[in-house]
């Protein structure tokens, strides 16, 4: 297994001695496996998995294989034209993350078959591929997405034709391309993975009804969830988050405000599992703030902070004609320093987040920002810390943290909020493999139950029976 501090390590040394501006980008060619109708990608895909599905598990461990070395040897390129496509999140962060979807996302050895013999004779239970799996991935984490799922699900036997978000077609593009050139380069056939130059709500639609694919996986928010759970088929859905912090009296305070900074940061907030809200212990929540201060946090006043409501958030009208406040997508994933220019305000060169005091109702709170952008809460007890970090999650059962040298507290938090991570005393990526243990994933299913996806959840089971025979006992 990769130390993931060497090659974060790595990564920095290569940086400070490239100018970011300097990663050249690709000319444009034609992409395999892009298509400019769902109708020729459907079709192309169908065609590439009759071949694809002879492949044995050797075969498909050797494409995997290419995939994360195209993945690492272009991890810079794809991190520079992911910011550039979608103007979001940060190129640095944006490489590890690729570094760490090469790494740390399982393949073939993931899958595995459960035998039960006896009297009876033999029996197997076998993960068995779908066959063609429609994916929807979201902009957020886009060309790491469609790697993460691509490696998972052809690991599984499968192939996959990708609805991927418009907002960051061209380095969706770019990935199902990399991964068409790497399995030609293990000898695998071309379109085992496709998409659409141009993908729409139609193009989905097509995707999501046509009879050929057989599993749909949605990576985002709620509404493409809901969409592909009523579809009539079977569906992973992987959602939103709003993930809340909590802060005892017993946690390493800086410790803690060091993680909890580096971990709302990372990517500007874009990952789903990042810090969204922080509860706070009164007895700590002084030296917290203090320490965070430290750590690139600028601390807005009460005025400022509303201010910066007109900022990042807009009124809109939802489905029963109320005015509600959602978020304002221009400033979804941006950096920290130039959000708050927009309040006048300047800032030391190493400020990379925003925080505030704000009470639970508060909008920050309550609507996933993704931003690098922190309220803080202050609470009275441990319980009424539990009480509010349930309700801002929201029930998505998605992601939680906690900072505490208290078991009774862990386990008292992670039996009331329920969520499919929960990160004790680290920065949020650790609970997707980052300087942690576990694999890695960029599709967390919360709704449907499969969690930190991985190269079984895109599998059926099925069983093999023997009768009367090879009982050798
Ligand atoms: P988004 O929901 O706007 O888009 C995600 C994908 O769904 C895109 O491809 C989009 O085109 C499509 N889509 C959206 N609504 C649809 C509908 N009604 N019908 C068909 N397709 C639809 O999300 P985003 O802004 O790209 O990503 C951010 C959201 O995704 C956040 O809520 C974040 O928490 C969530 N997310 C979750 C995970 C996870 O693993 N659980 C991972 C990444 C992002």
């Amino acid at each position: 297994m990769i130390d993931e501090n060497k090659v974060s390590q790595l990564v920095k040394d290569v940086l400070s001695e490239m100018n970011l501006s300097d990663v050249k980008l690709p000319a444009p060619r034609k992409q395999l496996g892009v298509f400019d109708t769902m109708e020729e990608a459907l079709d192309a895909v169908n065609k590439a998995y009759t071949q694809f599905r002879k492949y044995n598990k050797e075969q498909r461990e050797n494409i995997i294989s290419e995939i994360r070395k195209l993945t690492h040897a272009e991890a810079e390129t794809m991190a520079k034209l992911a910011v550039e496509d979608t103007k979001m999140g940060n190129v640095y962060h944006k490489i590890l993350k690729h570094h760490l979807v090469a790494d740390k996302t399982p393949g073939t050895e993931d899958l595995d078959t459960r035998a039960m013999s006896g009297d009876g004779g033999l029996t197997l239970v076998e993960m068995a591929p779908y066959g063609i799996i429609g994916a929807i991935t979201p902009s957020t984490n886009p060309s790491c997405t469609v790697i993460c799922n691509s490696i998972g699900m052809l690991a599984g036997g499968n192939a996959v034709v990708f609805n991927p978000h418009p907002h960051a077609k061209r380095i969706s593009a770019y990935a199902v391309d990399l991964v068409n050139r790497a399995v030609l380069a293990a000898g695998g056939p071309e379109n085992v993975v496709v998409t659409v130059a141009n993908p729409t709500m139609d193009t989905s639609k097509m995707m999501v009804n046509h009879p050929s694919v057989k599993l749909l996986v949605a990576t985002g928010g709620p509404g493409v969830v809901k969409m592909l759970l009523s579809s009539g088929k079977k569906a992973i859905g992987a959602g939103a988050g709003n993930p809340p912090v909590i802060v005892d009296e017993t946690a390493d305070i800086r410790k803690a405000a060091k993680d909890i900074i580096d971990g709302c940061t990372f990517d500007n907030n874009l990952p789903c599992i990042a810090e969204k809200e922080v509860f706070a212990l009164k007895e700590v929540a002084d030296e917290l703030i203090h320490n965070m201060q430290k750590h690139g946090a600028y601390l807005l006043t009460p005025a400022q902070a509303k201010k910066l409501e007109d900022v990042v958030l807009v009124w809109t009208e939802n489905k029963k004609g109320e005015r509600v406040r959602t978020i304002n997508k221009d400033w979804v994933g941006r950096d920290a320093k130039k959000i708050i220019a927009q309040l006048g305000i300047d800032v030391p060169e190493d400020m990379r987040c925003i925080i505030c005091e704000t009470d639970f109702s508060h909008p920050f709170v309550q609507t996933e920002l993704m931003m690098p952008i922190l309220p803080i809460v202050r609470v009275n007890n441990f319980d009424e810390a539990v009480e509010m970090a349930v309700k801002a999650e929201h029930g998505n059962r998605h992601t939680a943290h906690l900072h505490s040298k208290n078991v009774d507290h862990m386990t008292q938090y992670a039996k009331a909020i329920e969520t499919t991570i929960f990160v004790k005393n680290a920065p949020s990526y650790a609970g997707i493999g980052f300087n942690a243990e576990g694999w890695t994933t960029f599709t967390i299913a919360g709704p449907t139950g499969e969690g930190i996806t991985s190269p079984r959840s895109f599998t059926r089971l099925r069983r093999c029976v023997l009768s009367d025979a090879l009982y050798i006992i």
